[in-house]
C-alpha cells in the first residue's frame, strides 16, 4: 500500500485494475507530463516553448507534450493567447467532436462547467464562425478567470455566463452540443494536486455523484433532439462515470456512441452494457492524467426548443462613433455592433440573432463577443480584448518589444518607447500582440489591465494546477 493515498481508494483501484494496479500506482509516483495546445487562429507561434523535439498529442490538433515545465508566466506568448496550457488526456474531447459532430454546420454549443476554460478554448478552435459557444461557470471568481482565458483566445462568437445549470431553462432542447466537464472527486489528478488526495473520501465520491446527477439532468434537457452531450470527469470511480452515463441511457433514452481508437494511444474502452461506450485514460497506459469521457446522442422523439428571439432592446453605436471604430477593423461588414453603456461590443453578423437572443434571457452575462472599447472625443480608447481579438485590422500601428520590456509591460510597469509619434499602438512581442499603449510626448501610458498584470506568487500557483484551494472551488480542476 502507498501511504500517501487513501486506503479505500487503493482498494477500489486494485479491484478495478486486477493485475495492473501496481503499474497504476507506480505511474502516480512519476512526474505529471506538461502539455499545451496552440491557438491556430492566431498565426504566431511560441518559439519560447516550441524549441526542441516535442512529441505531438495524437488525439488533438496542434498540441504537444513539453519536455519540461517552462515559466509560462514569463512567456509573452502565453499572455497573447497563442496557446493554452492543458492536460493532454482532457484534449480527447476533440476526437469525440471530430468523429461524431459535423463541425462544418452552424452549431449552438454550451460548455456548462467551463472554468478555467481549457475545453471552451478547445471548442472555439473546433467550431466555425457561424456557430456560437456559451461558456458557463457557476462560481463567480472562476467565471472571472474563464472570461480572461476566453478573451485571450480572441474569438467573437462567444458569450461567457455565470449561472447555475438550472438557470438555462429558457434554452431547453436548443443546443447541438452540451459539454459537462463535471466537478468531481479528482482521483485522476492525485499526482498533480495533493488537495485532491486530502479531500478524497467515500462520502465525497457520493456527494460528487449526486451533484453530477443534478447537473446532467439539467444538461440533458438542454440538448436538442438528435443533438449530443459530452460528459467527462477526471476521476476513476464508476459512480461518477459509467453510472452517470447509464442513467442517461436508461432513463432518458440517450445512446452513448462508439469512438474509433488507435490502439497506440493506450485509451481504455469501457462498455458498461451492450452498445454503451465510454473512454478511460489511466496514467500507466496513456501519457496524461486520469480522465473519463463519453459522448451521447439524444433521441429524436421531442420537438426542438425555441431559441429566444433577437433582442429589440439593444442600442446601436452612433454613426459618428462607428466611423472611428471601423478604422480599426479588418472586415467591419462581417460584424454587428452594440452600444453597451460606454463600451462598443462586436459580434459576428452571422450569429448576431442567436447572440442577441441571449439578452432576452435572465442569464448573467460576463462577456459578450468582443469589447472594442469606447469612443471619447472622436478617439477610440481601445479595450484590451480588442488587442487580443482576431477581428482587428492586421495593419494597425504597432511597437515590437524585446523580452524584458514585454515582461515589464505585462507587469504594468512604466515602459519607454522613444521615437514614435503620439497615439495608440498595439504592443507586440515577436508578432504576438499582448495589448495596447498610448504614446504621449513625454511618457507612455501602459494600458495593460491592472487586474491581469503579472503578480508572480499567485500566478505560479494558478498555472501549476494547484488552483483549487485558492479559488475555493468544490471541483477538481484539470485544465
Ligand atoms: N471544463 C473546465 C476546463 O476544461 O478548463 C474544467 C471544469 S472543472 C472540472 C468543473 C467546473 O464545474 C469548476 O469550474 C466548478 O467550479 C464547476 N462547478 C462546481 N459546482 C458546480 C455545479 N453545481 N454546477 C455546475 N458547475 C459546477
Amino acid at each position: 500500500m502507498k501511504s500517501t493515498l487513501p486506503a479505500a481508494f487503493q482498494e477500489r483501484m486494485q479491484l478495478k485494475l486486477p493485475g495492473e494496479s501496481d503499474f497504476f500506482f507506480d505511474a502516480l509516483e512519476q512526474k505529471a507530463p506538461v502539455s499545451f495546445r496552440l491557438n491556430h487562429s492566431k498565426n504566431n507561434h511560441p518559439p519560447t516553448i516550441l524549441s526542441g523535439d516535442l512529441q505531438a498529442i495524437p488525439w488533438a490538433t496542434a498540441a504537444w507534450y513539453l519536455n519540461e515545465r517552462p515559466s509560462f508566466i514569463f512567456d509573452p506568448f502565453f499572455h497573447a493567447g497563442s496557446y493554452y496550457v492543458q492536460e493532454a488526456s482532457s484534449m480527447f474531447i476533440e476526437e469525440l467532436v471530430k468523429q461524431h459532430i459535423q463541425t462544418e454546420r452552424s452549431l449552438k454549443v454550451l460548455d456548462l462547467c467551463a472554468a478555467p476554460g481549457g475545453k471552451s478554448t478547445h471548442l472555439l478552435s473546433m467550431i466555425n464562425d457561424n456557430s456560437i459557444l456559451i461558456s458557463n461557470e457557476v462560481i463567480g471568481s472562476r467565471a472571472t478567470i474563464l472570461a480572461e482565458n476566453i478573451t485571450r483566445w480572441g474569438r467573437s462568437n462567444v458569450v461567457v455566463t455565470n449561472n447555475d445549470p438550472e438557470h438555462f431553462q429558457a434554452l431547453e432542447s436548443c443546443f447541438d452540443l452540451v459539454l459537462v466537464d463535471a466537478p468531481c472527486s479528482g482521483e485522476g489528478m492525485f499526482r498533480k494536486d495533493p488537495n485532491a488526495v486530502n479531500e478524497w473520501s467515500e462520502n465525497h465520491v457520493q456527494l460528487c455523484a449526486s451533484r453530477q446527477k443534478r447537473i446532467l439532468e439539467q444538461a440533458a434537457s438542454l440538448v436538442k433532439p438528435g443533438g449530443h452531450l459530452i460528459y467527462s470527469t477526471c476521476t476513476y470511480n464508476e459512480e461518477e462515470n459509467e453510472q452517470q452515463v447509464l442513467r442517461l441511457c436508461n432513463e432518458q433514452g440517450f445512446r452513448s456512441l462508439k469512438t474509433m481508437l488507435d490502439p497506440a494511444w493506450g485509451v481504455t474502452e469501457s462498455i458498461p452494457k451492450a452498445d454503451t461506450y465510454a473512454y478511460r485514460f489511466y496514467p500507466h497506459k496513456t501519457r496524461g492524467e486520469g480522465f473519463f469521457a463519453a459522448i451521447l446522442e439524444k433521441p429524436e422523439d421531442e420537438a426542438e426548443g425555441h431559441w429566444p428571439r433577437p433582442s429589440k432592446k439593444i442600442s446601436i453605436p452612433s454613426k459618428k462613433n462607428m466611423e472611428v471604430v471601423k478604422e480599426y477593423l479588418e472586415d467591419p461588414d462581417s460584424l454587428r455592433f452594440i452600444q453597451h453603456k460606454e463600451q462598443i461590443l462586436a459580434i459576428p453578423a452571422s450569429v448576431s440573432d442567436e447572440m442577441t437572443g441571449l439578452l432576452n434571457t435572465s442569464l448573467h452575462i460576463r462577456l459578450f463577443g468582443t469589447d472594442l472599447g469606447q469612443v471619447m472625443h472622436e478617439e477610440l480608447i481601445p479595450a484590451h480584448a480588442f488587442a487580443l481579438s482576431l477581428i482587428r485590422k492586421k495593419t494597425l500601428p504597432a511597437v515590437s518589444l524585446g523580452l524584458d520590456d514585454a515582461i515589464a509591460y505585462l507587469q504594468k510597469k512604466d515602459i519607454k518607447i522613444p521615437g514614435y509619434a503620439k497615439g495608440w499602438y498595439l504592443i507586440d512581442y515577436m508578432g504576438a500582440v499582448i495589448g495596447w499603449a498610448k504614446i504621449l510626448p513625454n511618457r507612455v501610458n501602459n494600458a495593460y489591465p491592472k487586474e491581469w498584470r503579472i503578480r508572480l506568487a499567485a500566478d505560479d500557483l494558478f498555472l501549476s494546477g494547484n488552483a483549487r484551494s485558492s479559488y475555493a472551488a468544490p471541483a477538481a480542476d484539470r485544465a
